[in-house]
């Protein structure tokens, strides 16, 4: 399956708009990686991806990127410093579940706005709107095929 192929356009429009309406809630920063193959540890590449998007840059480090590796059916949830040791224990494994648990049964869209979802309400707890608060990443869904990775 390519990894453009598992959502459909209508589905990533569910998902952007997931991540829009958790992010008008909390200064956070959610995003979501889909790609095809990953080599390593799906925690480590998440990390590397983090990295890359720039999601290390926000002011208040409190990104949060869904990262999803659609062949090698692996995933992983990776957080900022501000907001991944604020969360009670399990929660991150927790929303993981959630995908994992959803990709079981080819329910992708589901699985990644649920876990969006989850992330969402812990960041409008820990990190709540606040006046001049602005979009510092996109919501879009970023791609990358195995070819430059
Ligand atoms: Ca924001
Ligand atoms: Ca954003």
């Amino acid at each position: 399956m390519a990894d453009k192929d598992l959502l459909t356009e209508e589905q990533e429009q569910q998902v952007i708009s997931a991540i829009q309406k958790a992010e008008n809630k909390s200064s956070g920063e959610i995003r979501v990686h889909i790609e095809e193959e990953c080599e390593s540890d799906a925690l480590e590449r998440a990390a590397q991806v983090f990295h890359d998007l720039g999601m290390d840059q926000t002011q208040r480090q409190n990104g949060v990127l869904i990262y999803i590796a659609s062949e090698d059916h692996k995933a992983a949830v990776y957080a900022g410093k501000g907001i991944h040791t604020e969360v009670e224990e399990g929660f991150w494994s927790d929303v993981l579940d959630i995908l994992i648990r959803h990709f079981k049964e080819d329910a992708y869209e589901e699985g990644i706005e649920k876990a969006v979802y989850k992330v969402g309400e812990k960041l409008v707890e820990l990190f709540p709107h606040k006046k001049g608060d602005i979009d510092e990443l996109s919501n879009e869904i970023s791609y990358r095929d195995s070819n430059n990775s």
